[in-house]
């Protein structure tokens, strides 16, 4: 199935001059979004991961399903004042804007093996930072996954050292 189709592509959103790529036609096609899990879930069992973090909000729509389907725990990266009880927290720049993640401060055991999960790789600051709190827990994280990755903007640089997959690419 060619999964690039299910992706619709939006000039000037959410601010002028990004081309978004729109994962939401994807999830509404049961067989191609079932494809997408199956192909995220075969890089989770390759590289042995025993949990699945996943940054807020489209990391959640992947990271779940492939969590479910190896039976072990999910752990949300979330914005500032979502998260109920104690956090670690990083600043970090996105493609466009910044923010700042946070993490709850028990969510990993040190020494788990982390695959961190989202919809798009882009310039590779959220992962990043969202390793740099894992790290800070103690987990080892043992790979990063995507949906969607954006070739130009070389994420992958910032990530050196780490197994990244992605399942479609743009140039
Ligand atoms: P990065 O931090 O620059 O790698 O941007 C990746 C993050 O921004 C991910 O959490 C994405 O969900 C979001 N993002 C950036 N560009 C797009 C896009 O074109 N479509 C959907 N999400 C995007």
């Amino acid at each position: 199935m060619d999964l690039k189709k299910y992706i619709a592509e939006i000039e000037n959103f959410p601010v002028d001059g990004v081309l978004f790529r729109d994962i939401t036609p994807l999830m509404q096609d049961g067989k191609a979004f079932r494809e997408a899990c199956d192909a995220l879930i075969a890089f989770a069992l390759e590289v042995g991961a025993e949990v699945i973090v996943g940054p807020e909000s489209r990391g959640f729509i992947f990271g779940c399903p492939v969590a479910y389907a190896l039976g072990i725990g999910f752990v949300p990266i979330r914005k500032p004042g979502k998260l109920p009880r104690k956090t670690e927290s990083i600043a970090y720049d996105l493609e466009y804007g910044s923010n700042e993640l946070h993490i709850h401060a028990d969510a990993i055991k040190p020494g788990q093996k982390v695959l961190i999960i989202d919809d798009l790789l882009a310039t590779g600051g959220t992962v990043k930072a969202t390793i740099d709190l894992v790290e800070r827990l103690g987990g080892e994280v043992v790979g990063c996954e995507f949906f969607n990755e954006l070739m130009e903007l070389k994420g992958r640089d910032l990530l050196k050292g780490y197994k990244i997959k992605s399942i479609i690419q743009y140039d």
